[in-house]
C-alpha cells in the first residue's frame, strides 16, 4: 500500500495555460476553493509561446469589422464542421475578452490614436489580431498569472494528473497526480474538474509543440467516458523552421505573412498566386500548408527541403519592432538575418482542431457530469481548419465560461461521494509498474516507442493521406499499443524523464489510433483532412461530425453525428456576405 497526500478543493483545473488560468480566475471569483495543477512550471505551457495575436472583432483598425463577419470567416475556414453555436458565442464575446485582458494590465501594441492595434492574418476578412509584437502569449500569460495569484487559488506545479475518478452515479469525484520532483502521489478530492491540458502535437516528429503537448487531458476525459469530436483534424502550420535539423518544426509565426511576408519557391516564383490568387500568402493555413508541401514534393524546394519566406522588404526597423522574436530566433538558431535574407520554411504540426466535445450553452460541460473542458483540449470551435488567432481568443472566452460552468454545477448539484482507497491504490500501482516491476526479456524503451510512433504518424497520417497509407499507419500504431505493457524504465521516482515518457506514450498512442480511425472514416478532402483518394467537399460528409467514445470493451467507438442546421439568423449572414461580393 502506498501513502498519498489528500488535497480537497471544489474545483480542480488541470492545466495552467491561458484556458486553465482564465477558468481558475472565474471559478475563484465565484468564491470557490480552486486548485490548479500543471505538469510543468507556472508560466510555461503553449500559451506563453503564442506569437501572432488574439482574433477579436474590435474594429479598431477596420471599423467595418463585426462579430458577424468573424463568425462567417471562422465557419468558412472550418468548412462548416464547426459547432456554430460555439462560434457564435466566441465571435460575440472575444472583443470583451481582449478588453478585459487590457483592463487587467496587458500592454498591447497601439494604433496612432492609442487603440489596441490589430494585424491581418490568413482567412480573416479584416485586420483583427490584437497583438504584442510577436510575443502576445507571453503578455497574456503574465497578465492572467498576476490576476490568478491575487485570488485564493492554490497552484500545484510539476504535478501530473494520471486519472479522473467518478462516483457510482457517474459524477466526477477526484483526480490522482504525482509530483515530478519526488514521485509522491497526491489525491485531489473535488466536486468538478476543468480540463485545460492543451494539444497533442507531440504525436508527430516535426511539431511546433513543446514536450508538454502530449494530449493527456483528451485521453483522461475519454477514459472517464467523455465524447471527442473532429479528431481527424490536425493542423499543419504552413511555416516551421527547417534548418538546422535540431530546430526543425519550430514555429515561424503567421505574423510574418500578416506583415507582408512573401513565399517563393527555388525558381523565385511567388507560387501562392497559383494556389489562391486572391488571398495569396494570407489564404487559410490548410491551403498554404498544402502549397508549401506541394512545391517541395514537385522539386521546387530550397536546398534544405523548404520554401522561402521573405520579409526583407519591410525594412530592418519595422522587422525589429513587429517581429523581434523571429529576428532573434533565426539569428541565434540558424545564423540567418531575416532583415537581409529570406527564411526557409516547411509545414509543421501545430494544433488540433478536434478534442473533448463540449456544450457551449452549458458553459463547456462535457457528457460526464462535473467535467468541463476549455482551450485546445476542447473541440468544436474550429471545424476542419483553425484560423490563426482564434485559439488565444478561445482560451479567454471559453476559459471564463468553463470556470462559471463549474461554479454553476457545484451550486446546483448534489456533491459526489469520495473515492474508495482501493481504486486509488490500483491506479498508483498502474503508474508505478514500468518503474518498479523487475526487468524481463522483451522490455521496451518508452523513448523508442514514442519515436516509432512519431515516425509512423509522420509517414502515414501526414497533411496528405490516403486509405492505404492510413491502414499501414493503423497497423503500426496498434502494434505499438500492444507493446505498451512491456514498457520498462530504470532509475528512481525523482525527476525521472523515462518514467514520465512511459505515461505520455500511452496517451500519444491512443490519440494516434483515434486520429487514424477517424481519418479513415472521413472519405473526402476537407480542410486539414486531405484524402488524396477521395473527392473534395463531399456533401454527405459536410453534414456530419465523427464523435468518438470509448466502448464498454475499451475499443474506439465512432459515431456519425449530424450537425444541426444553421438557425435562420446565422444562415442569413452568409446570404448577406454573398450580396456584398
Ligand atoms: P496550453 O497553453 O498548452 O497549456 C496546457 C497546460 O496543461 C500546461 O500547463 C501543461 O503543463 C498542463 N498539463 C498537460 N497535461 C497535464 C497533466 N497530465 N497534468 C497536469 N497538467 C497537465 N494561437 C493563437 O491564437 N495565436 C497565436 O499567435 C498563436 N501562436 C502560437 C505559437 C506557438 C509556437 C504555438 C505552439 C502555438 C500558438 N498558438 C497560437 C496556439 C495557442 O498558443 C495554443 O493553442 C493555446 O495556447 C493552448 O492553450 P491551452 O491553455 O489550451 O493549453
Amino acid at each position: 500500500r502506498e501513502d498519498y497526500e489528500v488535497r480537497e478543493h471544489d474545483v480542480l483545473v488541470i492545466g495552467a495555460g491561458g484556458a486553465g488560468l482564465r477558468a481558475a480566475i472565474a471559478a475563484a471569483q465565484r468564491g470557490l476553493s480552486v486548485g490548479v495543477v500543471t505538469k510543468s512550471l507556472l508560466g510555461k505551457a503553449h500559451t506563453v509561446m503564442a506569437e501572432g495575436g488574439i482574433a477579436a472583432a474590435l474594429g479598431n483598425v477596420d471599423p467595418d469589422d463585426s462579430w458577424e463577419q468573424h463568425f462567417v470567416d471562422t465557419m468558412k475556414s472550418g468548412k462548416f464542421l464547426n459547432n456554430w453555436r460555439k462560434v457564435e458565442i466566441y465571435a460575440k464575446e472575444a472583443p470583451a475578452g481582449v478588453i478585459e485582458l487590457e483592463q487587467w494590465g496587458a500592454l498591447f501594441n497601439r494604433t496612432p490614436e492609442g487603440k489596441i492595434s490589430q494585424r491581418p492574418f490568413g482567412g480573416h476578412t479584416y485586420r483583427r489580431l490584437a497583438h504584442v509584437g510577436d510575443r502576445t502569449g507571453l503578455e497574456m500569460i503574465r497578465t492572467l498569472q498576476e490576476k490568478l495569484l491575487a485570488t485564493e487559488a492554490e497552484v500545484y506545479m510539476e504535478t501530473t494528473v494520471t486519472k479522473l475518478f467518478k462516483d457510482e452515479r457517474g459524477r466526477i469525484s477526484g483526480a490522482l497526480a504525482y509530483t515530478r520532483e519526488s514521485g509522491r502521489f497526491v489525491f485531489f478530492k473535488v466536486k468538478a474538474v476543468i480540463m485545460a491540458t492543451g494539444g497533442w502535437g507531440r504525436i508527430y516528429k516535426v511539431t511546433s509543440n513543446s514536450w508538454e503537448g502530449t494530449g493527456d487531458g483528451v485521453i483522461l476525459a475519454y477514459d472517464a467516458g467523455a465524447e471527442l469530436v473532429d479528431m481527424e483534424m490536425v493542423q499543419f502550420h504552413p511555416t516551421g523552421m527547417v534548418w538546422p535539423p535540431g530546430v526543425r518544426g519550430i514555429l515561424v509565426t503567421e505574423g510574418v505573412r500578416g506583415e507582408g511576408g512573401i513565399l517563393r519557391n527555388a525558381n523565385g516564383e511567388r507560387f501562392m498566386e497559383r494556389y489562391d490568387p486572391e488571398r495569396k500568402e494570407l489564404s487559410t493555413r490548410d491551403v498554404v500548408a498544402r502549397a508549401n508541401y506541394t512545391e517541395v514534393q514537385e522539386g521546387r524546394g530550397s536546398p534544405h527541403g523548404g520554401v522561402y519566406l521573405d520579409i526583407t522588404h519591410l525594412g530592418r526597423e519595422k522587422i525589429l519592432k513587429k517581429l523581434p522574436t523571429m529576428y532573434e530566433q533565426f539569428l541565434k538558431l540558424a545564423d540567418v538575418d531575416i532583415t537581409r535574407e529570406p527564411m526557409e520554411v516547411f509545414p509543421t504540426v501545430h494544433y488540433n482542431m478536434g478534442g473533448i466535445k463540449v456544450e457551449p450553452e452549458s458553459c463547456a460541460s462535457t457528457t460526464v457530469p462535473g467535467l468541463f473542458a476549455a482551450g485546445e483540449v476542447a473541440g468544436g470551435l474550429h471545424g476542419a481548419n483553425r484560423l490563426g488567432g482564434n485559439s488565444l481568443g478561445d482560451l479567454l472566452v471559453f476559459g471564463r465560461r468553463a470556470g462559471d460552468g463549474a461554479a454553476d454545477y457545484i451550486e446546483q448539484s448534489v456533491h459526489a461521494a469520495g473515492v474508495p482507497d482501493e481504486e486509488i491504490q490500483a491506479e498508483i500501482q498502474r503508474v508505478l509498474e514500468p518503474l518498479e516491476r523487475p526487468a524481463r526479456e522483451g522490455d521496451e524503451s518508452p523513448y523508442l516507442l514514442q519515436e516509432e510512433l512519431q515516425e509512423a504518424m509522420m509517414e502515414h497520417a501526414n497533411l496528405m493521406r490516403d486509405e492505404d497509407s492510413l491502414l499501414k499507419g493503423l497497423e503500426k500504431v496498434l502494434s505499438i499499443k500492444r507493446r505498451l505493457s512491456n514498457v520498462k524504465v530504470g532509475g528512481t521516482r525523482m525527476f525521472n524523464p523515462g518514467w514520465h515518457t512511459a505515461q505520455d506514450v500511452r496517451y500519444l498512442t491512443q490519440i494516434s489510433e483515434i486520429i487514424i480511425r477517424c481519418a479513415l472514416e472521413r472519405r473526402e478532402k476537407r480542410g486539414a483532412q486531405w484524402r488524396l483518394d477521395c473527392d473534395e467537399l463531399v456533401e454527405e460528409y459536410g453534414k456530419i461530425n465523427f464523435v468518438v467514445k470509448k466502448t464498454e470493451q475499451g475499443e474506439v467507438g465512432i459515431e456519425r453525428r449530424e450537425i444541426p442546421p444553421l438557425p435562420e439568423h446565422l444562415a442569413a449572414l452568409f446570404k448577406e456576405e454573398k450580396a456584398k461580393v
